[in-house]
């Protein structure tokens, strides 16, 4: 067995196929285990027993009424989750599995309520991460895994960020090093009339709409039809604990307004910082979001985040910046 540390009881194993075993058999007996996915480190519970998936929420301090993501290690595994396919399932999953695409879907009577906070849906993906396959398969049964941070909280893409905020709170942290997605997976709700994505995420609107061939819908935060079916949107709050604010516009204007707005807030005794653009406006979601939990560490009164023309991925990251921002200037 490879070294292994205890950080506060919790233990932090690196990626080997014994460490992998160990991990599996902690979720075996009802334990928690954070491990890496492609988006960011997900917080692991074997979804089929009621009690270790309450013990999730209980460590996240997560509200209970919103539902966790199911994770399998093929598509045939969605099946014992599930209680029915449509097509357009098994078209998505063909297309974007493995991959940061969770759809919304019927759920097997046999799931633990908890699970789903009680609806009558159950969200599924299979990760991209040799790691999280591996967890998977060793443990035998599918994982109900949320993201590994505390409940409203920024998710975690380094092993190190979960043992911040869960060190002492769950069993184990498996260490894959950096994830390379760094924003969430996309959560499509098939179980509808209409497909509607109810989380924006990693895979984009016009991708999806590209591969079913139609228009789909989006739940939209504050939007009063959209909260009754996406639970967690509504209740959104601020994943930061520094205040943020954006500043749209075109790039120029923008530019001169984050100077002229760092120097007025620091002549008034403001400690502020300018979070700039990533390059090109799109990937790098995790290069920036690290960014953002080093600043939101700091003793810091303001980040002034720049926006950008989103391309691919990118309009997911501005979205986030977006909701966690308390104003948004337009240059
Ligand atoms: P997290 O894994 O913490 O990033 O959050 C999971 C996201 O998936 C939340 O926004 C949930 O509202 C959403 N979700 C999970 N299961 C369902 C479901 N059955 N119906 C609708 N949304 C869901
Ligand atoms: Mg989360």
């Amino acid at each position: 067995m490879p070294k292994v540390l205890s950080i506060n009881g919790t233990l932090l194993f690196p990626p080997a196929r014994k460490t992998i075993v160990a991990a599996a058999g902690l979720i075996r007996r009802g334990g928690l285990v954070a491990f890496p996915t492609e988006t960011v480190y997900g917080l692991g519970a074997d979804a089929t027993a009621g009690r270790a998936v309450a013990r999730i929420f209980e460590a996240k301090g997560r509200p209970p009424g919103k539902p966790l993501i199911v994770h399998v290690a093929d598509p045939g595994q969605v099946r014992q989750v599930t209680a029915s396919l449509p097509g357009e399932a098994l078209e998505l999953m063909h297309r974007f599995w493995p991959g940061p695409l969770s759809l919304v879907l019927p759920r097997s009577a046999e799931l633990p309520p908890e699970v789903s906070a009680g609806l009558s849906t159950v969200a599924v993906r299979m990760p991209a991460h040799p790691v999280a396959l591996g967890l998977i398969r060793a443990a035998g049964v599918p994982l109900a895994a949320p993201s590994a941070n505390r409940s409203g909280r920024l998710s975690p893409t380094e092993a190190r960020h979960v043992l911040e905020e869960l060190a002492g709170r769950i069993e184990a942290v498996l260490d894959g090093g950096p994830c390379t997605v760094g924003v969430e997976s996309t959560v499509l709700d098939l179980s509808g009339a209409r497909p509607l994505i109810l989380r924006s995420g990693a895979i984009t609107r016009t991708q999806l709409e590209k591969a079913l061939g139609t228009e789909i819908g989006c739940a939209v935060k504050g939007a009063g039809g959209a909260l009754s079916v996406a639970p967690g949107l509504h209740c959104h709050r601020s994943f930061l604990r520094t205040p943020l604010i954006l500043v749209t516009g075109p790039r120029k204007r923008r530019r001169a307004l984050l100077g002229a707005l760092t120097a007025g807030y620091r002549r008034r005794g403001f400690r502020v910082v300018v979070l700039p653009a990533p390059p090109g406006g799109r990937l790098l979601a995790g290069a920036l979001f690290a960014s953002l939990r080093r600043l939101d560490r700091g003793a810091l009164d303001l980040i002034l985040a720049e926006g950008f023309s989103p391309r691919g991925v990118g309009e997911t990251v501005l979205h986030r910046l977006r909701q966690a921002a308390v104003r948004i200037i337009k240059a």
